[in-house]
């Protein structure tokens, strides 16, 4: 009854738009200081198509299919470094929801909610190539997963590893502060771009904190 099903998907990317809504003038801010500004403008570009297409259409019946969806949908409209990374993020964890070929997974639980995660961001590594450190998503992202996979080893509940991954990636997004950026727009700042906290890791806690939010009923 604690597994994670459609509906605890379709919360997520509700509840991921009204979160970047809220931050998009912060998401901005953190962008000006560090790149050019438009991180926040395309974050709430994206999830405002996600949840425009959800009422437009009949609703995605499996986790995988709500996750493939947004990561279509951010792919298509977020623009800039985040909407491929996002959507490769997606995409990877709803191929991560597919136990096998003609196979598909109705509810995950803990364990599968933390592969899930790790999928995400193997699909953010392969395609931008940053290691923990570089001040990018990844700082939010690698903390994350590393706690979803210790709670799920515990016996988290599903709500519980997704809480558990928020607050790590929290703390990521924070310690990005004193970096220095050697990935994407930042890096042409070079020591310029530490004092600030990297934008991307900060939309990746907001979305991980709404996953988990999702998941408490
Ligand atoms: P752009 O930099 O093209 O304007 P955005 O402002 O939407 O795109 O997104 C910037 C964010 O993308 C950064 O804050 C960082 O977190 C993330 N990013 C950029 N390059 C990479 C990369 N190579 N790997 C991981 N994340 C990256
Ligand atoms: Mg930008
Ligand atoms: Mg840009």
């Amino acid at each position: 009854p604690t597994d994670l099903d459609a509906a605890w998907a379709l919360r997520w990317a509700l509840l991921a738009q009204e979160a970047v809504s809220r931050h998009r003038i912060e998401l901005m801010e953190l962008d000006q200081a560090i790149g050019d500004g438009d991180h926040g403008e395309n974050m709430d570009r994206g999830f405002t198509a996600v949840g425009a297409r959800l009422e437009e259409s009949a609703p995605p019946a499996t986790p995988s299919e709500v996750l493939r969806f947004v990561a279509t949908t951010l792919m298509s409209t977020v623009g800039g470094a985040a909407g491929p990374l996002y959507g490769t993020a997606f995409l990877r964890g709803a191929a991560a929801c597919l136990p096998g070929e003609g196979q598909t997974r109705h509810a995950l639980g803990g364990a599968e909610v933390a592969t899930v995660l790790e999928a995400g961001l193997a699909g953010i590594v392969a395609r931008g190539k940053a290691a923990p450190g570089e001040k990018t998503m990844v700082d939010a992202w690698a903390p994350a997963v590393r706690a979803a996979r210790a709670a799920a080893d515990a016996g988290a509940t599903p709500a519980d590893v997704l809480a558990a991954a928020a607050e790590a990636a929290e703390t990521g997004a924070q310690d990005t502060e004193p970096m220095i950026a050697t990935k994407g727009r930042a890096s042409y700042l070079g020591p310029r771009s530490a004092g600030h906290r990297d934008p991307g890791a900060v939309s990746s806690a907001l979305l991980l904190r709404a996953a988990a939010d999702a998941a408490v009923r």
